[in-house]
């Protein structure tokens, strides 16, 4: 009996020996294998590139004061334009920096240029920066009735028929709102720009005259007006322009290159030169009086 008794207690010391050591062995391999989990987190390059990469974003987001947080329209890809943008104009506050460089206002006209999006639409921009290819010629293109124009002036289906309505209501007051100059194309403004280059010289004519395959007129949505006896340099001063200035935003047409916009639109002030961009954009962009290029570079996601 005793002599039983001895093994059953050397029988328990064992268990409770054993089972200590595999905690002990368990424990050592869960340190062992956080240890090794540090190791290789710290060691992986892709890992400390990416760790990298978001201290040098913070670091250039903090210098554009986190403006991306209060706006929808600032561009990542754009982050380093805007911040030496930033430097050389210290005169901006920086949501200005942000409209301008999305207005490629750093850029410099007619060398850092991208084919025009939207073709076909009415929210296409073209300017010193977007170009038409020379082969575009717009869809849906139409006369406009001769009681509103001279002959064969052409614009796209919807713009002539706001154009045609915007006309009418015009004439309903005795006002006559004629179009001179509407659908262009490539050829044509190439024997045009080149008038105008001997006329004035390479330097003025770009004041004024789009580059072939940079004019909005060969997007069929550009029209130039005057009133029959005015020319149509001085549309200004005539009662169908203050016509116009109240109400051609109602039929969707705006006023493109206006007098306080000319370092955005990169045009001279014309009087005459009005762009069908819709309703609904021509409204947003007179009550808030700012160039087409603001609205696109704020409004339009350019991809
Ligand atoms: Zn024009």
């Amino acid at each position: 009996m005793i002599r039983k008794r001895k093994i059953r207690i050397k029988w328990k010391n064992l268990i409770i020996f054993l089972f200590i050591i595999v905690l002990i062995i368990f424990g050592i391999t869960r340190i062992i294998k956080g240890i090794n989990k540090l190791i290789t987190k710290d060691n992986n390059p892709k890992q400390i590139i990416e760790k990298k990469k978001i201290t040098d974003l913070d670091k250039k987001l903090e210098k554009l004061d986190n403006i991306n947080k209060e706006i929808d329209y600032f561009i990542e890809d754009n982050i380093d334009r805007y911040i030496s943008y930033k430097e050389k104009h210290t005169e901006y506050p920086t949501i200005q920096i942000i409209k301008n460089v999305n207005m490629n206002l750093d850029l410099e006209p007619y060398k850092d240029i991208k084919e025009a999006n939207y073709l076909n639409t009415e929210k296409v921009l073209v300017n010193k920066y977007y170009y038409l290819d020379k082969d575009y010629i717009p869809l849906n293109l139409q006369d406009i009735s001769k009681k509103y124009a001279l002959n064969n002036m052409k614009l796209v289906n919807v713009a002539k028929d706001a154009f045609e309505e915007m006309a009418k209501d015009a004439s309903n007051e005795k006002l006559k709102i004629i179009a001179m100059s509407t659908y262009r194309s490539y050829d044509y403004q190439v024997n045009l720009y080149n008038k105008y280059v001997k006329t004035d010289g390479k330097e003025k004519a770009d004041t004024y005259s789009g580059r072939p395959g940079y004019s909005e007129h060969q997007t069929g949505l550009a029209v130039d007006v005057y009133n029959g006896k005015t020319n149509y340099t001085n549309f200004e001063s005539t009662k169908e322009f203050d016509w116009m200035d109240k109400h051609a935003h109602e039929y969707g047409f705006i006023l493109r290159f206006p007098k306080d916009k000319v370092d955005e639109t990169g045009y001279v002030y014309e009087s005459w030169h009005y762009r069908y961009v819709g309703k609904d954009i021509a409204k947003y962009i007179k009550e808030h009086n700012i160039s087409f290029e603001e609205y696109y570079a704020t409004m339009i996601k350019d991809s």
